[in-house]
């Protein structure tokens, strides 16, 4: 009797199911289809390439029994990697992924392929956030030591999750960056994912949107470190906290490395699942500060030697002494300072010092509100604020809504919850406006120039209100 692969493929099936729950069956083998037989070697295709690194990491001895079993010893598996076009998810290394796994589209063979192994991974880190430029003083030391530590051994250190918490322009962001880059360099083959709480609950979204939850769960559970950052914006967003649920007991559970930055303390965080918190608990907890004054002068002349600029010591205490708060500050007055100077061809001085600090403090002191710009916005399209309120459906009012909430997202420190209430409309509305006014503005150059416009109107009334 001739053998055709889906008789070899029928009697592996029995061998699998024997084996697995019925459920695994369902999720794992049923969608597998056999497509052909070449002397010892059965054809399979699997729907994406996710499938394919699950199968091969949890099922790799059962199907090397199901096929040795119908093919002899010699009986191998091969693996061709399905991809449907329109499946595609937005977030950018779901895209890369995706691009990879169309050039991917050959046939693989079974076993370790070491050119599937090392797929490209984009890691999202940004190269420049560094333990070397990463300055240490008591207000950081715990954190970065730790950090420190991860790097060397994730997932296998006491820290796991690891938590950093502290307020705006504290380090939360360049720490965790740190610890990815150099889990990098003592482990290249480590997966390490720096994405934030928006972008992550972006991709779920259009994962919900494509029907493609498997393929995106999948990928987070193949990484070997997350880091996930601003976890505060999970606040209210019970899908994308029931995934990171999910997503989190897998791989803690595999001794693969967390960490999570969030602007509080994980008590303090509100709309967040208990059960979620209390895993937070699980690991080290641990707090950026308000750096001392010796750390801050650190600071001040680390970035001035790496901006090549000099400057008195007189001109470091002055801007120590008076900005305090956060070190994105610091930066920011030394970037206006040196910019102004070239500016105005004036020197470094006390004097010109001063004047940059007063500007800068009473322009970081005002907050734009969401009110300003509504008003802003309404103005230009010629309408009434409280139309931006109404269900209006008249082409500029809706333009004029989501303009609205881009820039309430953009330039105020709302929760997208708060900024919904706004427009009488619920957070996702207003992440979805965020996304339509970004598409539009790629694809639209009219469309653009507009945006620009009415942003420099709205930074204008930041420096001028
Ligand atoms: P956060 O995420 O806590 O808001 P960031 O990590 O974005 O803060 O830091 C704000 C800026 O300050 C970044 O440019 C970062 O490089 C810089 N910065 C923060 N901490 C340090 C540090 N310890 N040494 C040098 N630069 C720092
Ligand atoms: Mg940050």
């Amino acid at each position: 009797m001739m053998l055709t692969h889906e008789k070899v493929w029928t009697k592996c099936l029995k061998t699998i199911a024997e084996h697995v729950t019925p459920q695994a069956y369902k999720t794992w083998f049923e969608p597998v289809k056999p497509i052909g037989l070449n002397n010892d070697s059965l054809l399979i295709r699997v729907p994406n390439k996710f499938f394919f690194e699950w199968l091969e990491q949890h099922y790799i001895d059962l199907l090397k029994l199901a096929i040795s079993k119908e093919l002899g010893p010699k009986g191998r598996l091969e693996y061709q990697i399905f991809v449907e076009n329109h499946r595609d998810i937005k977030g950018n290394t779901i895209e890369a992924m995706r691009k990879k796994g169309e050039a991917l589209h050959a046939s693989q063979k079974a076993g370790i392929d070491p050119a599937l192994k090392d797929f490209m991974f984009s890691s999202e880190l940004k190269p420049e956030y560094t333990f070397e430029n990463f300055i240490v003083g008591t207000c950081n030391k715990l954190a970065r030591n730790a950090g420190i530590a991860i790097a060397k051994n994730p997932g296998k250190t006491a820290f796991n999750p690891l938590i950093i918490h502290g307020g705006v322009g504290l380090g939360k962001t360049h720490l965790a960056h740190a610890i990815g880059n150099e889990t990098l360099k003592n482990f290249p083959d480590k997966r390490v994912l720096y994405t934030n709480t928006e972008r992550f609950t972006n991709q779920i979204v259009q994962a919900l949107k494509n029907n493609v939850m498997y393929d995106f769960i999948h990928y987070y559970q193949l990484i070997d470190l997350l880091i996930i950052d601003d976890i505060q914006f999970l606040d209210g967003r019970k899908k994308t906290q029931e995934i990171f649920f999910n997503i989190f007991n897998y791989l803690h559970q595999y001794d693969k490395q967390i960490i999570i930055t969030s602007d509080r303390a994980p008590k303090d965080l509100e709309g967040i699942q208990d059960r979620l918190i209390s895993r937070f608990k699980w690991g080290l907890t641990t707090d950026l500060q308000v750096p001392d004054v010796e750390t801050r002068i650190a600071i001040l002349e680390a970035k001035m030697n790496q901006k090549g600029v000099e400057m008195s010591h007189d001109v470091i205490d002055l801007i120590s002494q008076n900005i305090k708060s956060s070190i994105r500050e610091l930066e920011g007055v030394l970037v206006s300072l040196i910019a102004t100077s070239a500016l105005t061809e004036h020197e470094i001085d006390l004097n010109l010092t001063n004047q940059v600090i007063e500007s800068f403090v009473n322009h970081i002191q005002k907050e734009i509100t969401v009110e300003n710009i509504q008003k802003l916005v309404a103005d230009y399209f010629s309408i009434p604020v409280e139309d931006l309120r109404k269900k209006s459906r008249k082409r500029e009012v809706v333009v004029a809504r989501q303009l609205s909430m881009y820039f309430a997202k953009e330039f105020t420190s709302e929760s997208l919850k708060n900024i919904g209430e706004f427009f009488a409309k619920d957070h996702s509305t207003v992440l979805y406006s965020h996304k339509a006014v970004r598409d539009m503005m790629d694809t639209d150059t009219g469309f653009k120039d507009i945006v620009e416009k009415l942003k420099r109107q709205v930074e204008f009334s930041l420096n001028s209100n």
